[in-house]
């Protein structure tokens, strides 16, 4: 048998805004940093091509960037029309220097992530095989923890439901939102939650880079009994020396890298040993291209993987980690989808069905405030 080489006919580009059940705090919103979030935009790229293939991608944002996303996308994305969907490599050079202007990492590469993730969706699509299984899987089902219970606007009574409802679906850990301006109330909410929990259920902490050094050290020592799983972002994203001196003098795991939008910056955190966990998002980074390399960056520096957000694609991407990974669990995505997760013994199971085996619902089309169709 030969391959023949197919050829991308079209690229539709659209973007839509999904709103939240109620507004979302962390602690950027504590410090005043941002005002409560409440919608996520979403850039969606669908590729055709002349043999009847397709495939589709998205990105995401939140708060702003959303429509500088969708605008960038809009303008590169023709270098990518006859080209073999098949050589994702050569295409993802293709567009990322078509734009490389304005940068080779953030709102530029987030823009080609919809379509590079779109470009594996089509091509595990062509093989007959669910993504992970195109890239070479380790596993079936991936731990997974639930982040949507936790945040800041919610009181401790609602933080424990949500707990015990997450539980209850089969989810196997819980993340809460720390980085209130009273330490003491984090430290009440925190110690509240493992005692709702108990001892033996994976229990994780996230700052969202509020913390100075010292109050992370404070608290990180604060927290050394609770026997957290990871303390997440305690400082800022950039503060590569600062996690590391943390990573040292606690024993409780550093997770970090969710902000970062390159390859590069995620570089700098390796070498500096920030953290023990590392927590890169496929849609921040420039796609799965992009997400690959740093698979193998982290396996090769001895890290943990946890990537954040968009679990509709990271289950894929973490089911291929060498190491036991986790999957973040969010409900918020779930009105953009025919399909669900499984959850079953605090497990995630990758979805057997092609690509990343989503298909966007009637919802997410109706959502849609902008569309384009480059090529044809
Ligand atoms: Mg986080």
């Amino acid at each position: 048998m030969t391959y023949t080489p197919d050829s991308i006919r079209s690229i539709t580009l659209s973007t839509l805004r999904l709103p939240l059940a109620v507004p979302i705090s962390d602690a950027k919103v504590f410090t005043g940093r941002q005002k409560p979030m409440t919608e996520v935009a979403f850039l969606i790229a669908e590729i055709e091509t002349a043999q009847g293939f397709s495939g589709h991608g998205f990105s995401y944002s939140k708060r702003g960037g959303g429509p500088a996303q969708y605008a960038h996308a809009k303008e590169v994305a023709g270098a990518a029309i006859g080209e073999d969907p098949n050589d994702i490599e050569k295409l993802y050079t293709k567009l990322l220097w078509a734009g490389a202007s304005v940068g080779r990492s953030g709102v530029a590469t987030q823009a080609l992530a919809a379509i590079d993730i779109a470009l594996y969706d089509l091509k595990a699509k062509r093989a007959g095989l669910p993504l992970s299984k195109l890239l070479g899987s380790h596993r079936d089902s991936v731990r997974t923890y639930n982040t949507s219970g936790g945040f800041l606007n919610a009181s401790l009574d609602e933080v424990r439901d949500r707990a015990t409802q997450s539980i209850e679906e089969g989810i196997g850990g819980i993340k809460i939102k720390v980085g209130l301006p009273d330490s003491a109330e984090d430290l009440r909410r925190v110690r509240a939650v493992r005692d709702h929990i108990g001892d033996a259920m994976p229990l994780m902490v996230d700052a969202n880079q509020q913390w100075d050094r010292a109050t992370a050290l404070r608290m990180g020592r604060r927290f050394e009994d609770l026997e957290l799983v990871w303390i997440e972002e305690p400082l800022d994203a950039y503060d590569a020396e600062g996690h590391a001196d943390l990573a040292r003098s606690l024993d409780t795991p550093i997770a970090t890298g969710e902000m970062l939008a390159s390859v590069a910056e995620h570089e700098r955190l390796i070498e500096a040993r920030a953290c023990d966990i590392m927590q890169p998002d496929a849609p921040r980074v420039g796609g799965i291209t992009q997400f690959l390399r740093l698979m193998t960056l982290a396996d090769r520096a001895g890290l943990d993987l946890a990537p954040h957000f968009a679990m509709e694609i990271h289950l894929h991407l973490a089911a291929c980690y060498p190491r036991e990974p986790w999957v973040e669990h969010f409900d918020w995505l779930d009105p953009l989808f025919e399909e669900r997760l499984e959850t079953k013994n605090g497990r995630m199971i990758v979805p057997d069905r092609l690509g990343l085996g989503i298909t966007f619902s009637d919802q997410a089309r109706a959502w849609v405030t902008e569309s384009v169709t480059i090529g044809e």
